[in-house]
Parts: C-alpha cells; sequence; structure tokens
C-alpha cells in the first residue's frame, strides 16, 4: 500500500504528541557514523585512519581554528600517521566558484578524503570539493548530480544548526543564476545537490567548538534546527522514521528556548549542556530533512539571505509563524469542507507542549525588531517561483506565498 497522507489515520490519530505519520512505505538511509562527546576527534581518531593517507581540511577563514577543532583535527591526523592540506577560504552561503576551487586543491595535493571543520557553508562547500575532486564536471553537471563518485568525507560541526553533517545536502550559491528556471535570472540563486555519496561518513559532535558562538549565530542556527524538525513533518515525505528524530529534536530545541532568551553577555557563559543539546538537535533535525527534504519556508528564506545577507536560520525564522498559522487556516477550512486532509499541526502543537501563539510569542523574542521590506521586493518574491513548494504538505498558491512573505516582513 502506498503513503497516503489524505486517508483518516485511525491508529495513529490518537497518539497526542505524533507530529503526524501514517506511512506504509520506507525508504531510509543514513549512513553517517556520529561520534559524540568531549574529545571525540582524539578518542575516536580511529575512524579517520582507513580514510586514506592524506586528508584535505576544509574550512573558513577563521572560527575553525579559533574554537580549537583545526588542532584536534591535526592532531588527530598526525596521531594517525595522516597528512593533509589546508583549504581555509570558505566563505558563508559558498559560491560555485569556492567549491571548484577547493575540489581543485584537493585534487592537485592527491588527496584521499575531506575533512570538513565549520558550519553548514564549509561543510556544504566541502561535500561538493568531495565530487570535484575526482570528476571534471562543468556546474551543470555537478547540479543535475551526473557523478557516480566522491571523495569520502568526515564532518566536524562548529555550529548547531543546519545538521549538515547528517544530510547528504550541499548548499551553494550559483553567482551566475544560470539555473534555467529561476527568476533571479542574472542574480544569485541557491541551488542544492544532493545524494547518497554527500552523506558524511563520519560525524565528530564535539559541543565545546560551540562554545564561542554569539547570541545571534546560536539563536539562528538553533531556529534552523528547529525549523529543520518542524518543515520535516509538514512535508509530504514525513513518515514515522522522520516523525520520531524530528519530533524529539524539535522537544530538545523547545527545552532549551529558555536558556536562548536568557542569553548570557559573555557566550562562553551559556551552559554547555545547552549547546551539546542543540548539537544533537541540530544532527538529529538533519537526519530528519535528510529523509524528507525542506518545505516552501527554506525557498523563500533564501530571498532574505541573497538579497539581504540575513543569516540562513533568521531567514527561515522570520517566515515560520506566518507559515505555520496559514498551515492552521488551511486545515480549518479543509476540516469545515469536509475534505479529507489529515491535521499535522495540532501533533506539532503537542509536541512542542505550545499552542501556536506561545510558540510565535517565543520566536518573536528570540528574532527582535524584524526586517522590513519594500514594495519591490515583496512583489518580486511574491512572484517568484519557490523550488520547494511541492515538498509542503499543503502546497500554497503563488498568492499565499506572496500572503506569508507580507506577514513576515512587509
Ligand atoms: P556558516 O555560514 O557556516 O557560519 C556562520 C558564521 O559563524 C561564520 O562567520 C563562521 O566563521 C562563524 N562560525 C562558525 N563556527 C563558529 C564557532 N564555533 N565559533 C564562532 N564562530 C563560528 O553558518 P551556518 O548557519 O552553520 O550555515 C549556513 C549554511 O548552511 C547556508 O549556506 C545554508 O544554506 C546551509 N544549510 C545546509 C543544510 C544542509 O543540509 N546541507 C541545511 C541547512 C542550511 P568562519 O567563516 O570563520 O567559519
Ligand atoms: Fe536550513
Amino acid at each position: 500500500m502506498g503513503y497516503c497522507i489524505t486517508a483518516p489515520p485511525p491508529l495513529l490519530a490518537r497518539d497526542a504528541g505524533i507530529l503526524y505519520t501514517f506511512a506504509m512505505k520506507a525508504n531510509y538511509l543514513m549512513p553517517t557514523r556520529i561520534l559524540m562527546g568531549e574529545n571525540c576527534l582524539r578518542d575516536q581518531r580511529a575512524f579517520l585512519a582507513p580514510l586514506g593517507k592524506k586528508a584535505c581540511i576544509i574550512t573558513g577563514k577563521n572560527s575553525a581554528r579559533a574554537c580549537g577543532a583545526y588542532d584536534d583535527a591535526v592532531k588527530a591526523l598526525e596521531a594517525n600517521g595522516q597528512g593533509f592540506y589546508v583549504y581555509d577560504q570558505v566563505m558563508s552561503n559558498p559560491t560555485d566558484s569556492c567549491v571548484y576551487e577547493a575540489g581543485a586543491a584537493a585534487k592537485r595535493e592527491g588527496c584521499d578524503f575531506i575533512l570538513a571543520i565549520g558550519g553548514g557553508s564549509p561543510m556544504d562547500a566541502a561535500k561538493a570539493a568531495a565530487v570535484l575532486a575526482v570528476n571534471d564536471l562543468s556546474k551543470e553537471e555537478l547540479f543535475e548530480l551526473a557523478f557516480t563518485t566522491a571523495l569520502p568525507i568526515a564532518a566536524v560541526p562548529t555550529t548547531a544548526g543546519t545538521g549538515s553533517e547528517t544530510t547528504p545536502y550541499s548548499i551553494l550559491v550559483d553567482t551566475t543564476g544560470a539555473d534555467g528556471k529561476s527568476p533571479r535570472q542574472g542574480g544569485p540563486v541557491k541551488r542544492s545537490l544532493g545524494g547518497p555519496l554527500l552523506f558524511p561518513r563520519f560525524a565528530f559532535l564535539d559541543a565545546r567548538y560551540t562554545r564561542r558562538l554569539n547570541r545571534d549565530t546560536t539563536v539562528h542556527t538553533a531556529i534552523d534546527a528547529l525549523s529543520h524538525a518542524v518543515e520535516s513533518a509538514l512535508t509530504p515525505r514525513a513518515s514515522r522514521l522522520s516523525d520520531v528524530l524530528a519530533r524529539e529534536s524539535a522537544v530538545m530545541i523547545r527545552d532549551c528556548f529558555a536558556a536562548l532568551l536568557d542569553f548570557p553577555a559573555d557566550p562562553a557563559e551559556f551552559p554547555l549542556e545547552i549547546r551539546e543539546k542543540l548539537l544533537l538537535a541540530a544532527s538529529m533535525a538533519g537526519m530528519a530533512i535528510a529523509q524528507t527534504g525542506t518545505t516552501v519556508v527554506h525557498s523563500m528564506g533564501y530571498h532574505f539571505t541573497l538579497d539581504w545577507g540575513t543569516d540562513h536560520g533568521r531567514a527561515n525564522g522570520l517566515l515560520m509563524g506566518p507559515f505555520l498559522s496559514w498551515c492552521e487556516e488551511k486545515e480549518r477550512e479543509a476540516a469545515a469542507a469536509g475534505t479529507a486532509l489529515a491535521p499535522r499541526i495540532p501533533g506539532l502543537r503537542a509536541a512542542l507542549g505550545l499552542d501556536l501563539e506561545e510558540f510565535r510569542g517565543i520566536l518573536e523574542k528570540l528574532l527582535g525588531k524584524r526586517e522590513k521590506a519594500g514594495e519591490a521586493e515583496l512583489a518580486a518574491w511574491g512572484a517568484a517561483k519557490m523550488k520547494n513548494a511541492a515538498n509542503t504538505y499543503i502546497q500554497p498558491t503563488q498568492e499565499e506565498i506572496d500572503r506569508i512573505f507580507r506577514e513576515a516582513v512587509g
């Protein structure tokens, strides 16, 4: 029997707290070994040994060194007798040219595997570089997934948000905007490539590396993880397998709200156990979206990042409240009209232990003053095609997308 979101789910409907699921099919892959704990890079370095003689360490410009992860990685490699080359030029929202440069460096230096250290940006860049190091591909071939090999990847997240360490996705900025479909022709677009080869073989989760994250990056990346958990449950591909991860991740992040709202002046004083919880929750939400993908919220948020430079997680957060209220409204309309649409918002509310208004109130406090868009921006975004609209359990019309944008930043 096929997966069905419209049939009434008599067995599961009474499970208050389950976000939603009525899955009869499963296709679950998560090949990443997660090694978590203080000093896991040092203590579990033996896992890196079979990956090859030489690593290409891929990082951003500063934070990997400043947070201690780089030193730990180098010590682990040296203790294993492995060599390394360092590419440390990854910027936030990595570009096509950056990943070509990193891939060429890994090839030129004869690296056998990639060791990504950083937030989502270095990890995503590293995944594309892993492909380009062993494949001679045009940009279109890269995005069309015209490859069957990639160097193995190990990932060390230093933010707690994207979950890229447990996903098979690499999100890149195509600076030419030449995806052939985008309304942003000529301007940069965010594009993703995804496939099993992009799953890191290993994810080393050591919360100490996130200790220096300031308030805004901590909050914004936490909101990114939360939006992965929430969005995963609101995709047509959600299943009990993904929901269990999404739900637990959402609950863990909810449990961190109070601490996030009370962020200390010195980031080092933010409790390490909360950072640890956020790091694991982010990886779990990554495991959920690895199965389901994200919704229209992510596609919409890319416009804020591209046009305003808004942090990725913040962009999702700005849209989350209006989007969830719209979902609830559609569910009410469907119920009133007797349409067969299994509601998911009640399960989400139950999982979070918050009603939508309370949840939106907390998000508002975390986000602070909202950005405001001009009419020209709103009109352009409202008319733009959103790639992940089709991956949303209720597909929004263009008018509804426009409305959500206007409520978020109008
Ligand atoms: P990021 O762009 O990787 O990093 C943001 C900033 O935080 C950078 O300035 C970085 O500095 C700094 N930073 C990183 N770790 C730090 C630490 N431990 N201490 C202090 N500063 C630190 O941000 P992100 O939110 O983690 O990643 C966003 C990217 O991930 C976006 O491109 C988004 O599209 C993508 N994403 C991917 C997935 C996926 O499944 N693959 C999912 C969601 C989002 P440095 O530049 O010096 O490193
Ligand atoms: Fe995200």
